[in-house]
């Protein structure tokens, strides 16, 4: 290789090096996932739930599908985040608000592991999953406490419940823990008191930087006693429209005492994490809005400096005002030369 070609090489490696960290970066929620990170994405499904997990090298996964309704958006905001395959699918429990979307999940998307807790359920919209399921020739592990799911190296993936066999659908919801460094998600489907107090029994470490609370909020949901456990820096609630009375006022006021950051998609739209393992950063859909709410007040402010007539131009001391000069007024141009108050 001559002294030339080894330069040439050097400088396309150097290019590629570049440019690495450029992939998946910019998305249509502008938000970034980069390589390095996991990525947590609270979807705003309205009264449902849905979790994207994206890792450092990029694998995927996603808890529950909201309801059947939400389904075009909850493909179409997977393919925003490029989204291929879906590395590990988990339905938390059959309840519509959870696996309605799942079927269009999985036949839009590559489908690694599928992980369901063992219920019965025959609504249509969970018989529409199992049939999506069954076309593509795919194969359902049980969703149990103590089972640790491979998926990235660097990310520990910790299954917590269900813990034993319950009666309520909801206390079936399967419980998942993510560690990735020092931070750490508790993702709790629809899970209430009785199984949250069995996980804790469990002997799990519950702590958590993030917690998803239980049940969109609901009161039978989210124990004192829980909270105190998983001590959440941030709480997440995942609801909309309801008439359960979902987030229940009494649930706030715990994660008030606890002193949690509470992020409600209601009020806020998706909610994303993005942790190095050291530190959490997060953002929401509507934090992005405001931006723009922000960057459009001040276009404003800047039209409306300019000058309103001639005499004011003159009093300035600025007449004639070309196009481009601070405070040039297209009125003013009457002739449309770009020069005005000549
Ligand atoms: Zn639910």
């Amino acid at each position: 290789m001559t002294k030339r070609q080894r330069r040439a090489s050097c400088l396309v490696i150097v290019i590629i090096l570049l440019l690495l960290p450029a992939c998946r970066v910019s998305t249509a929620e502008g938000l970034a996932t980069t390589a390095g990170k996991l990525s947590v994405h609270f979807i705003d499904v309205g009264q449902g739930a849905s979790q994207l997990i994206i890792g450092p090298t990029g694998k995927t996964m996603l808890i529950d599908g909201g309801n059947n309704s939400e389904e075009a958006k909850i493909v179409a905001y997977l393919q925003r985040q490029q989204v291929s395959k879906v590395d590990i699918l988990i339905a938390t429990h059959p309840d519509a608000d959870h696996a309605g979307g799942l079927d269009a999940v999985i036949n839009h998307f590559d489908i690694g592991k599928i992980y369901m807790p063992k219920v019965q359920s025959n609504t249509k919209t969970f018989e529409d999953v199992l049939k999506a399921i069954k076309a593509k020739s795919l194969k359902v592990s049980t969703a149990k406490a103590g089972l640790t799911l491979e998926w990235e190296h660097d990310v520990e993936v910790l299954m917590l419940a269900p813990v034993g066999v319950y009666g309520e659908t909801n206390e079936m919801s399967a419980v998942v823990k993510l560690s990735y460094g020092e931070n750490s998600f508790l993702l709790t489907g629809d899970a209430e008191g009785e199984s949250e107090s069995d996980i804790m029994k469990s002997g799990f470490s519950l702590k958590a930087d993030v917690l998803l609370v239980g049940h969109h909020g609901s009161h039978s949901s989210t124990s004192t006693s829980w909270l105190k456990n998983v001590q959440p820096q941030y709480a997440v609630i995942q609801s909309g429209p309801n008439n359960y009375g979902h987030p229940a006022s009494e649930v706030l006021g715990r994660l008030k005492k606890q002193g949690s950051d509470v992020l409600r998609t209601d009020e806020v739209g998706n909610i994303i994490f993005i942790s190095d393992g050291e530190t959490l950063k997060v953002n929401h859909t509507d934090s992005l809005k405001d931006a723009e709410k922000t960057a459009s007040t001040s276009n404003k402010e800047i039209k409306q400096n300019v000058y309103e007539s001639c005499a004011a131009v003159r009093d300035a001391g600025k007449s004639p005002i070309r196009r481009g000069d601070p405070g040039f007024n297209a009125k003013l141009d009457r002739d449309g030369d770009g020069v005005a108050c000549e």
